[in-house]
């Protein structure tokens, strides 16, 4: 069958491929990027969904309008202005399925083929796959600890003239790092003075494990004259409530939602008004707040063990920024002691001594770094992270 060309620029992803190996009985896996689902609020849920059934079966059950079901963009509106977002308002964002959808309505609203968009180097991979399909030419900026550096940013932007950035400034995946307050102001001065949009992607900045992390762009955006217009920010219920509700927003300037909206109804026409309507009730019966500090416990818990335990069982043969909030660690291998430095080599072995993470190389948009790989502390609990951990340096270790 002769498939579309635009599928011609899409590679199967790697981790997809990995994933076929992670059903072998015993295997401690640091490679997904899922919540555990054993901390899901089911008694929450459950309350929520009785709730929109007792409330509005009609709407609930009913075909809705594509910018959302609006009790849920009202919560949503609300949350927003608990985290800084000045004047945020029902109408200037609308529900989609899940924040993948606003990367998706991003990409066909904003990119023809050709265009230049510039992303971090190590990014989302669904994102490069995404703006590939669109056609985009990724361009990619450098990443330090503390997210992507301003100043190669602004070199590539008066080199490239990008059609957009897309940015994932708070906990990245897969980098964990996050972006200092210096560099978030200077990314909105960027976006006013080159005129060029900034996508937001923020689904881990809730996952904080002691202080909070600086404010969003959106939130800081009211400090940076003429940087609002340039900025879309894509939100998710999916890592601290529920991935399955499939719950995410986009807020961005009225002329981009317009067209997200027009996209979006040829699409799937709206989000779920049935999850939508769950969503809805879980948020105004008030019991975020009470899950997020659960889930921020148990994740700072398994960061700090995995990291304890790399430092100590790994020591030299790695090295990486630990993580102050998200779902992962970034390590690079530093080959120190003769040990081995290439990401694909060790994940062979370590799956065949039943430990599993992802190689980093798939990351990146360009030059991937062979010698980076991403484990992630979500779903495995403290006793299995230290066993992987041993498990890893044995792999490291039998070179
Ligand atoms: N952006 C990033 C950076 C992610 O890591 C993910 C989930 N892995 C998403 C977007 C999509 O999440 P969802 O569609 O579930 O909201």
């Amino acid at each position: 069958m002769q498939f579309a060309s635009r599928l011609d620029a899409i590679e199967t992803s790697a981790i997809r491929e990995l994933f076929k190996l992670l059903g072998k009985p015993g295997i401690i896996s640091f490679a997904g990027g899922f919540p555990d689902s054993a901390m899901f609020d089911v008694d929450g849920i459950r309350a929520a969904t009785e709730q929109a059934l007792a409330q509005e079966p009609g709407a609930a059950l009913q075909y809705g309008a594509t910018e959302g079901y609006q009790p849920l963009r009202e919560q949503l509106a609300a949350f927003m202005a608990s985290k800084g977002v000045q004047d945020a308002a029902p109408e200037q964002l609308i529900v989609t399925t899940g924040s993948q959808q606003a990367l998706d309505l991003i990409g066909k609203t904003m990119i023809s083929p050709g265009d230049k968009v510039i992303v971090e180097g190590p990014t989302f991979l669904a994102t490069i796959q995404c703006f590939r399909l669109y056609g985009a030419d990724l361009i990619t900026a450098p990443v330090d600890g503390e997210g992507v550096q301003t100043d190669a940013l602004e070199q590539l932007i008066i080199e490239h003239r990008p059609k957009l950035i897309y940015l994932i400034p708070t906990f990245g995946n897969p980098s964990g790092a996050t972006l200092s307050l210096a560099r978030r102001k200077r990314v909105l001065e960027l976006a006013a003075q080159y005129q060029t949009l900034v996508v937001e992607d923020d689904p881990y900045g809730d996952l904080y494990f002691h202080a909070a992390p600086p404010p969003s762009l959106l939130a800081l955006s009211g400090q940076v004259p003429g940087s609002r217009e340039w900025l879309a920010h894509c939100g998710s219920l999916s890592k601290v409530l529920s991935p399955g509700l499939r719950v995410g927003w986009l807020m961005a300037p009225p002329a981009l939602l317009a067209n997200a909206v027009m996209c979006k109804q040829f699409s799937d026409a709206h989000t779920s008004t049935f999850a939508q309507a769950v969503a809805a009730q879980y948020l105004q019966a008030g019991r975020m707040p009470a899950t997020l500090a659960y889930v921020r416990q148990v994740y700072a818990e398994r960061a700090q063990t995995l990291c304890d335990a790399l430092r100590e069982q790994l020591g030299d043969a790695v090295e990486f920024v630990q993580p102050q909030g998200g779902l992962f660690v970034w390590l690079r291998l530093t080959g120190a002691g003769g040990k081995e430095c290439n990401a694909n080599t060790l994940a062979q072995r370590a799956i065949e001594r039943g430990v599993a993470f992802v190689p980093g190389a798939p990351f990146f948009a360009q030059n991937p770094d062979p010698a980076t790989l991403r484990l992630s502390f979500a779903t495995a609990d403290v006793a299995k992270i230290r066993e992987g951990v041993a498990r890893l340096a044995q792999a490291l270790n039998a070179v």
